[in-house]
C-alpha cells in the first residue's frame, strides 16, 4: 500500500502535540515539497514514528525543541535506490555512546529506575527496528550526552 510520509508525520505530530504541550515542549515538522510516498503499512509507520517521538518528548528537558525533518535522497547509503530520509531530533539529555550498539534490543533501557517511574517497557525502539527493516529501510543513531539525539530513519521511495 503506497504510504505517504508526510501524511503519517503530520498525524504522529497531532497524537502527540498535547504529550508535548504538557512538558511545554515545541514539536516542528519540516517535510520538504515533494511527496515522501514509499510502499508499506500507515499503521506501522505511525507506530514508528509515533515511538521515537514519544521518546523524543520523554527523555528531554520541559521547554525544548524536538524537530522532525522529512527529505527525499537520491541515492540510499544501503541500497542503489531513492529513498525517504527522517530524522527526528531532540535536545535531550543524550546517550553515551557505550549503549548505542544495544539500544534497540527488547527491554533495553538505560536508566532502569527512572525508566520505572516513566513507565512502558523498553519495547519501543526494538519494534522500530524490525519495523523498518520489513520495510527494507535502515535506522541510524546519533547522539552526544547532554546535547541531544538524532533517530535517522531512512526509507527506500515507493517504485
Ligand atoms: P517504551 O518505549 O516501551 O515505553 P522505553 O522508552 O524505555 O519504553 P525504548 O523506546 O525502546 O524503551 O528506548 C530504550 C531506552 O533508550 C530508553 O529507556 C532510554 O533510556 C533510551 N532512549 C530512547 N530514546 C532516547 C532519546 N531520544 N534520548 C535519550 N535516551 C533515549
Ligand atoms: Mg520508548
Amino acid at each position: 500500500e503506497p504510504v505517504n510520509m508526510t501524511t503519517v508525520l503530520k498525524n504522529v505530530v497531532d497524537i502527540l502535540s498535547l504529550k508535548a504541550e504538557n512538558r511545554q515542549m515545541e514539536l516542528i515538522l519540516n517535510c520538504e515539497a515533494s511527496d515522501c510516498i514509499i510502499s508499506g503499512d500507515q499503521d506501522q509507520m505511525t507506530q514508528v514514528f509515533q515511538n521515537l517521538i514519544d521518546n523524543a518528548i520523554k527523555y528531554s528537558k520541559v521547554g525544548t525543541s524536538v524537530e522532525i525533518n522529512c527529505r527525499y535522497i537520491e541515492q540510499l547509503p544501503h541500497k542503489s535506490a531513492p529513498g525517504v530520509q527522517v530524522a527526528v531530533c531532540d535536545h535531550g539529555d543524550g546517550i553515551d555512546e557505550e549503549h548505542l550498539p544495544r539500544l534497540t534490543e527488547r527491554f533495553y533501557r538505560i536508566d532502569k529506575a527512572r525508566s520505572r517511574t516513566m513507565g512502558g517497557t523498553g519495547l519501543g525502539l526494538a519494534i522500530v527496528k524490525h519495523i523498518i527493516m520489513r520495510h527494507r529501510g535502515r535506522i541510524q543513531i546519533e547522539s552526544k550526552a547532554g546535547e541531544g539525539s538524532c533517530f535517522t530513519v531512512l526509507l527506500p521511495l515507493k517504485a
